[in-house]
């Protein structure tokens, strides 16, 4: 994962104000329990006084004493109460930051997918935007909180003494300063240890997805040093962050020691040259213990800051990558009647995956026109997975264009470009989730018997029956296992279901035994008398059956024909064709 700051960067506070934003009044409402509750606190001193002169001077105390009752009562359901919206409101505000961020996750170009780690994308979800809920009540509440009362105390200072205001000021100014040159380090070993966290996630995701690999190759403790490594540097600069934080919260105790006894030494000055009286000067000591809460709270307000800042970069991270445009149109209807087939058409297109890498296509030219069947061959690494990649526009090419009914595919809508193609991509996976997700993952509106119809084309009805709960069986990831075959049949069916105009098909039956192939042979034939069909063939028996057979190599077509042309006028067909194409995988 790229982690350019891009230079335009909105900063932290404004993040996660756009966070905050629907919950305001909610926060607010919090913010004003809080106060209250500590304004119910305050008052209970001044009423015990009350009550110790009334039983001194033997004045009935019922009254003080009932007060007293009720403010406590009071203060504990608005403390509790206030409590618990604050939080309530912290999490609102990391469910909407989480929201936010998952569509648009989502929403991220191929390209910006292929340069990250699925672990890290993870742990920014899930890790980075908790990490809002202590930004939220600490710096937002401890702010607010903390800073009115901080103001309260320093006007009551004002109106005692001036002068001692200004030396107690200065010294808390002093502090000020050095809190200043600490928060970067918070925030920068903050970044670190979740980045440590990143990679954490990326180390457990590569083991997990390919547990077996890593069993059947004894690696499991060469692994298990590379999950540890990474939690142990999550754990060194979590310490490093809190070390800094210790450190700043401990300078505002020293910082109003300091103050106390310059506001003794110059106080008393005072006092002996008659400019303030001995009583001002003791009400002035007490302020600046009164101090003392407020200030560990702005303290604390300033340095938790940091830490979700430093997660707030993090997550603006993800949402500097690119995305694609939103959809400008609901998706056509896949399971409409089947429309009317499309043409394809590449024109010199050049493509190269990143700056860095080679070109992949050197100018590919072909058309292919509506209905029947296309089939692309070539040696593995010619390009031919790029082509389907390219016509779903996960890249655009870097010159030349693409052409999908003799319209750009730059000036379709996405999602109508996509929502008329029906793409099998190599390896295609089945995902967690019944059968039946599974296959109307592209055409939730398919009905009954448009299942039970790609069900018989595409060979499925015996795995249907032999499934323990038929087509609602949890297959994928923590489902029932299938073969090879049984998985590319499915999403052959799930892209069938979409009845596309355009139909994809990248090695999609490699996997089928000789019966199943021939089966699917003729359903993918049946299919391209009202779609047009482009297939990365496998095996020379879906071949020469082809409308139109396009050989790339190297990044280039080197011939269009029938098989019989191709087999007389081009030599690295005829070779393939000889070799029946079975070394032609990925
Ligand atoms: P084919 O399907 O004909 O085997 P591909 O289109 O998959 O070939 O790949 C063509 C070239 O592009 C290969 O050199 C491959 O390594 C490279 N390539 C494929 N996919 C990517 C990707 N996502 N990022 C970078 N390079 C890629
Ligand atoms: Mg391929």
């Amino acid at each position: 994962m790229t982690t350019v700051e891009s230079p335009g960067a909105p900063p932290a506070w404004r993040v996660l104000l756009s966070y905050v934003r629907p919950h305001r009044w909610a926060l607010a409402g919090g913010a004003l329990l809080a106060l209250a509750t500590g304004a119910t606190g305050l008052a209970l001193p001044l009423l015990a006084q009350r009550l110790i002169e009334n039983l001194s001077a033997d004045r009935p105390v019922g009254g003080a004493l009932a007060v007293m009752t009720v403010l406590m009562l009071a203060n504990a359901v608005l403390g509790g109460f206030g409590a618990y919206v604050l939080h309530r409101t912290a999490e609102s505000v990391v469910l909407t930051a989480r929201r936010a961020l998952t569509s648009y996750l989502l929403r991220l170009r191929i390209t910006a997918v292929d340069r990250s780690e699925p672990g890290d994308l993870l742990s920014r979800v899930t890790s980075d935007t908790t990490l809002l809920r202590g930004m939220t009540t600490n710096s937002l509440i401890g702010l607010a909180t903390g800073g009115l009362t901080l103001i309260g105390t320093l006007v009551m200072m004002a109106i005692v003494d001036l002068v001692l205001l200004g030396v107690t000021v200065a010294v808390i100014g002093v502090m000020a300063v050095v809190i200043g040159i600490i928060a970067p380090r918070i925030n920068r070993a903050s970044k670190r240890a979740q980045e440590a966290v990143g990679a954490m996630g990326t180390a457990v995701e590569r083991v997990l997805g390919s547990l077996r690999t890593v069993k059947a190759s004894g690696a499991e403790t060469r692994e298990e040093t590379v999950v540890h490594e990474a939690a142990q540097d999550a754990w060194r600069q979590s310490i490093r962050a809190a070390k800094w934080q210790a450190i700043a919260g401990n300078l505002s105790g020293v910082a109003l020691q300091a103050a106390f006894i310059t506001v003794l030494g110059v106080g008393g000055a005072r006092v002996a040259t008659g400019s303030i009286e001995v009583g001002a000067l003791v009400a002035f000591l007490l302020y600046v213990f009164y101090l003392m809460s407020p200030i560990s709270e702005v303290v604390g307000a300033i340095t938790g800051y940091q830490v979700g800042a430093a997660a707030i970069t993090r997550i603006q991270e993800v949402r500097d990558l690119p995305s694609e445009p939103p959809a400008t149109t609901a998706p056509p209807r896949p399971a409409a009647p089947r429309a009317a087939p499309a043409a394809v058409a590449f024109h010199e297109v050049r493509f190269r995956y990143t700056d860095e890498l080679p070109e992949v296509h050197h100018g590919v030219s072909f058309e292919v026109p509506p209905r029947g069947m296309t089939a692309f061959v070539g040696p593995s690494g010619a390009g031919k997975t790029t082509v389907f990649s390219l016509v779903e526009r996960f890249y655009d090419p870097t010159e030349g264009h693409i052409t999908l009914d003799g319209r750009k595919l730059e000036d379709w809508d996405l999602a109508e470009l996509r929502a008329t193609i029906g793409y099998v991509e190599q390896d295609a996976p089945v995902l967690s989730g019944s059968l039946r997700d599974n296959l109307l993952l592209g055409a939730p509106e398919a009905d009954e018997a448009a299942v039970a119809e790609v069900l018989r084309t595409t060979r499925l009805e015996g795995l249907v029956e032999r499934l323990p709960q038929g087509l609602e069986t949890l297959v994928g990831h923590r489902g029932t296992k299938l073969s090879g075959g049984e998985r590319q049949r499915i999403a052959i069916a799930r892209a069938l279901l979409r009845r596309p105009r355009l139909l994809l098909l990248d090695e999609a039956t490699s996997q089928l035994d000789a019966v199943n192939e021939a089966a699917l042979r003729d359903t993918v034939a049946e299919a391209a008398r009202e779609t047009t069909v482009l297939v990365v063939a496998h095996r020379l028996s879906t071949v020469t059956s082809a409308d139109r057979i396009v050989v790339m190599e190297a990044g280039r077509v080197q011939a269009v024909g029938t098989h019989a042309e191709l087999v007389a006028d081009n030599p690295l067909y005829a070779e393939l064709a000889a070799t029946q194409f079975l070394a032609t995988t990925s």
